[in-house]
């Protein structure tokens, strides 16, 4: 039995997770459950997976979240304290699913906490990847990567002879505009760009899969997870997203993990590690796909390539600057204050304008992103008005 703390339990990768659990009532025991703000779905869980814990960040959800749970014996808590308490609780097996950067200091307590902790949040492994692994050496916690593509590589990359790597190849479906012209794009609304042609997921990262930050953010993760150098990493473009991504060999051997479009197997891949366990996934039908292609990327349509890329390249403060300035833009455009082709822009924009030292420790970092997120705010207020 492991003991299991979700943190971001009621979003897309949460509730996978949850799926996964709720299967094996016998196999894992729930500490903890957290969400931002969304008491409903929140207690909801807790109560059906008889959670001892239930956790809003934003602690004026608290009263909400005491009420749905009132008589339950769930404690309820809340704020930004109460999390981090949480997130320290010392669970076996702890999901970190909470979306950007809010999810660094937790993800950062429990890796302090040691146990196995599962990173699907990605931001927080771009903007502070030293800090995290540092502290994971130091703790002795396991990190496992629930980010489909990381979790590829993890699968096929033999990590006890690192140099028999040649190439780590993270495959990109290209989200719903692969096809369109920089100027189709200009008008892309929010809800066309969340409607992700083959995964279901939460709207940032929907935004993210679309203008292709989401695989500049899986560059730098990647680089942060695995001993490559910067440009042995390559992204090809796959629109079927069935292979999610291959580790090329010295001897002209190339290791692919193959799987349906759905987190469900790769958090299973974390969940049961280093063992395996079911899924309810059907198995692969090689023949009802019938066709794999393939093709490169296009930096010119998607800038947001050419920017990971070039942050990773400089490092130091860049990956923070480039994550804190895309949040920022990235809810911007959600909250229609501005147009799609913007948010590179605003990347761009901040990454131009901000140059601090390299952060090296946590609080460093936070300051970094709060920097890169101010100047990204401004710009945006000047598309706005
Ligand atoms: P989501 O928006 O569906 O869920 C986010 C969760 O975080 C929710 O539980 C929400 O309540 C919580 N949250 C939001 N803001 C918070 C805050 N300020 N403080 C504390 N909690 C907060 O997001 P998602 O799609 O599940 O993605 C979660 C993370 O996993 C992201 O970093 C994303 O990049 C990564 N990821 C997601 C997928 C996917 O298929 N959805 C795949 C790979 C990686
Ligand atoms: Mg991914």
């Amino acid at each position: 039995m492991k003991t299991v703390t979700i943190l971001g339990a009621t979003g897309s990768v949460g509730s996978s997770t949850l799926d996964l659990i709720e299967r094996d009532p016998d196999g894992f025991e729930i500490l903890a459950l957290t969400a931002n703000c969304d008491t409903e779905k929140l207690a909801a869980a807790a109560i059906r997976t008889r959670a001892k814990r239930a956790v809003v960040a934003d602690e004026a959800c608290l009263g909400d979240l005491r009420d749905r749970l009132a008589g339950s014996g769930i404690e309820a808590a809340g704020g930004a304290s109460a999390l981090m308490e949480t997130a320290a609780m010392g669970a076996d097996w702890t999901m970190g699913a909470i979306v950007g950067c809010a999810g660094l200091e937790p993800v950062m307590a429990a890796v302090e906490q040691g146990g196995v902790v599962v990173l699907a949040n990605k931001e927080p492994l771009v903007s502070a990847g030293d800090v995290i692994l540092d502290a994971a050496k130091h703790s002795g916690a396991t990190l496992l990567p629930a980010d489909s593509e990381h979790n590829a590589i993890f699968q096929c990359f033999d990590a006890s002879r690192p140099g028999n790597v040649r190439r780590i190849i993270l495959t990109c479906s290209g989200g719903p505009f692969r096809d369109w012209s920089s100027e189709r794009m200009r008008d892309v609304t929010p809800e066309q760009a969340v409607a992700h042609p083959n995964w279901s997921m939460g709207a940032k990262i929907s935004v993210d899969s679309a203008t292709c930050m989401n695989k500049g953010l899986e560059l730098i993760e990647a680089a942060r997870l695995f001993p490559v150098p910067h440009d042995a990493i390559e992204i090809v473009i796959h629109p079927q997203s069935v292979i999610h991504s291959l580790v090329d060999y010295i001897d002209g051997s190339v290791l692919a993990q193959l799987g349906p479009p759905d987190m469900r197997t790769p958090i299973a891949h974390c969940l049961a590690w280093p063992d395996r366990m079911a899924t309810p996934m059907e198995p692969l039908d090689l023949i009802a796909i019938g066709r794999l292609e393939f093709a490169a990327p296009d930096e010119m349509r998607f800038p947001a390539l050419r920017l990971a890329r070039q942050a990773l390249d400089a490092g130091g403060a860049r990956p923070a600057i480039l994550n804190a300035a895309n949040e920022i833009a990235v809810a911007a455009f959600l909250a229609k204050s501005i147009g799609f082709l913007e948010i590179a822009a605003i990347v761009e924009h901040t990454l131009d304008r901000y140059d601090p030292p390299a952060p090296k420790k946590l609080d460093e970092v936070l300051a970094v992103d709060a920097g890169a997120r101010a100047i990204a705010s401004e710009r945006v207020k000047e598309y706005a008005s």
